[in-house]
């Protein structure tokens, strides 16, 4: 049985609520000053002085080595917007350890915690609602300028904000590439079969895009041809060479030539392996393992293109757009004459280029998706692996909007009318959860709040009169595009986002909301804190 001991293992009661609150709101005080397009840039130095430069808030802290659980929470928090949405992860954050503020102090008032809970989900369901049918913008037309200003939304907070308008061009000429229609006949933008290529030097506005998917490794050997086409591709996930007896077997030779009969076969073995695999037509072999140099010398003579050590992400990806199985094992082939051809993948060529002074493997003209690279040039490590994040999350950005079709103003824009909205529907509440609405209300103000600040302008006023707009708004119902107003921060004025082309995805607004929500809620329940003895458990 764990130990109860009141003394130091168990918490209980406010305390433990105030532990969590505070622990939430450090967490979240670090992402603040990052929010935005004028948010700031934090610098991660590990163990091993290994620097991060980034302002991704899921970057942040998954760098950080949180201890406190609550903490933790909003660390797994951000992680979950990423992965679902890919952005908003500094945002989702901000507002859950706000709720959790909001929520503490109703708690400190007397309100029950499942008050509160209920409360923050009711207001969370109508904001929602609210969003999807009053807030939302259903985009006619998603032509390209629409798009780009879409991506430059999600980049004008990272460090390629002053050439955004380059950049986010890249990502929407990358996804729209990567295009393709599903068995349901959906549309989808394969968004994993962007390869993202990191090269040092020249400057970042010398990125470019690549048509095909591009191999971060050369050829295994010179003799090989440096193109073939059409090329049939074998994604293979074992090592290709000379064939072990199995450990623990034991043969007992007397004679040497009984020996000399065994490396023989062994080697005969590798040989008819990969001859099974030439004669199934393949003429390009890609393995995550290696390959000895014996089997080198084969795919040489038969004029095949074959690279080892490929990434197993990598080798996925190509075998996705190729229409390639990645096989696992020689065994599946044992004893048939070839190997099963339906396995390969199909490209019009595979080349080895030159890019950026390296040896890159070009797979182009693949057959069941297409697929795209995108080349990134840049001065060091840190902007390197900051530029591939920001690419990374307006390639999301852009994906989600072009599957969803529906787009929202960002700036503080949602959050104020939501803000206002939800204001008003407390008041006609009659119920325990009125409060609760209200505080949730409050909170969702912390967004437009921070961008205000951190572009070094008067928060108070300037989200006051954002209020008083969407109030305004909201109260006189033909003026509907008021519902875009949102910040302009470089001139501190109100500005309409939608024309001003800072758009986000309305799907990605639903999500923070509610991944903020839910999390805010776990927290707050938590009245007990025990922690468990190792020893006597
Ligand atoms: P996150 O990691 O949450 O995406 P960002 O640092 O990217 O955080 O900031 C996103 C916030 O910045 C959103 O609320 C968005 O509406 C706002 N934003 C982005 N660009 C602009 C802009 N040009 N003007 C006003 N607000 C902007």
């Amino acid at each position: 049985m764990p130990s109860l001991d009141i003394m130091g293992d168990r918490r209980s009661g406010q305390d433990v609520r105030t532990q969590n609150v505070v622990a939430c709101q450090a967490v979240s005080n670090i992402l603040k000053s990052s929010l935005g397009p004028l948010g700031l840039d934090k610098m991660m130095v590990d163990d091993i002085g290994d620097v991060t430069i980034t302002n991704d808030g899921a970057t942040i802290l998954k760098m950080l080595e949180i201890e406190h659980p609550a903490a933790k929470i909003m660390q797994e928090l951000a992680e979950r917007q990423d992965n679902e949405v890919g952005d908003g992860t500094t945002s989702v954050v901000i507002l859950a350890a706000e709720l959790l503020k909001k929520a503490n102090n109703l708690v400190r008032n007397k309100v029950h915690p499942t008050s509160v809970a209920s409360g923050y989900r009711l207001a969370m369901r109508e904001a929602c609602k609210y969003i999807e049918e009053k807030l939302a913008v259903k985009v006619e037309k998603l032509d390209k300028s629409f798009l780009v200003n879409l991506a430059k939304t999600s980049m004008s907070s990272k460090l390629l904000a002053p050439n955004s308008d380059y950049f986010a061009s890249l990502v929407v000429d990358a996804v729209q590439a990567v295009k393709m229609t599903n068995v349901n006949g959906e549309t989808k933008y394969l968004i994993k079969s962007i390869n993202i290529l990191k090269a040092h030097g020249k400057s970042a506005k010398d990125s470019y895009l690549l048509k095909g998917y591009a191999l971060n490794t050369g050829r295994a050997a010179q003799g090989m041809p440096s193109r073939v086409a059409p090329a049939r591709i074998a994604c293979l996930d074992f090592n290709l060479g000379r064939t072990k007896m199995q450990m623990g077997c034991q043969v007992l030779v007397t004679d040497p030539r009984e020996l000399e009969k065994i490396r023989q076969r062994e080697t005969d073995l590798t040989r008819e392996r990969i001859k099974k695999l030439l004669n199934a037509g393949a003429n390009v072999i890609l393995t995550t393992k290696g390959i000895d140099d014996m089997s080198l010398k084969y795919f040489v003579e038969a004029g095949a293109i074959a690279v080892r050590r490929v990434p197993k992400e990598n080798i996925r990806h190509v075998a996705r757009a190729t229409g390639a199985t990645l096989v696992s094992t020689f065994a599946d082939m044992e004893g048939e004459e070839t190997f099963d051809p339906s396995v390969l993948g199909h490209a019009d060529e595979v080349v080895e280029e030159h890019v950026a002074d390296d040896d890159v493997l070009m797979i182009k003209g693949t057959k069941t998706n297409s697929a795209v690279s995108l080349v990134l040039r840049g001065a060091n490590d840190f902007m390197l692996d900051e530029m591939e994040r920001a690419f990374h999350d307006a390639l999301c950005i852009v994906k989600r909007t072009l599957e969803s079709n529906m787009v929202v103003a960002g700036g503080g824009a949602v959050e104020t009318a939501l803000s206002v909205y939800l204001e008003s529907l407390a008041m006609t509440l009659g119920s325990r959860e009125q409060l609760a609405v209200a505080e949730f209300a409050d909170a969702l103000l912390i967004i437009p709040k921070v961008l205000a600040v951190n572009a070094a302008k008067d928060a108070t006023e300037l989200v006051a009169k954002l209020q008083a707009y969407h109030h305004a708004a909201q109260t006189k119902t033909e003026k509907q595009h008021f519902s875009s107003t949102g910040l302009d921060l470089l001139k501190g004025t109100l500005r309409n986002n939608l024309e001003a082309g800072v758009v986000e995805p309305a799907m990605s607004k639903v999500k923070i909301i509610q991944l903020a929500t839910e999390a805010a809620i776990t927290i707050i329940r938590i009245d007990d804190m025990i922690k468990l003895d190792k020893d006597e458990s």
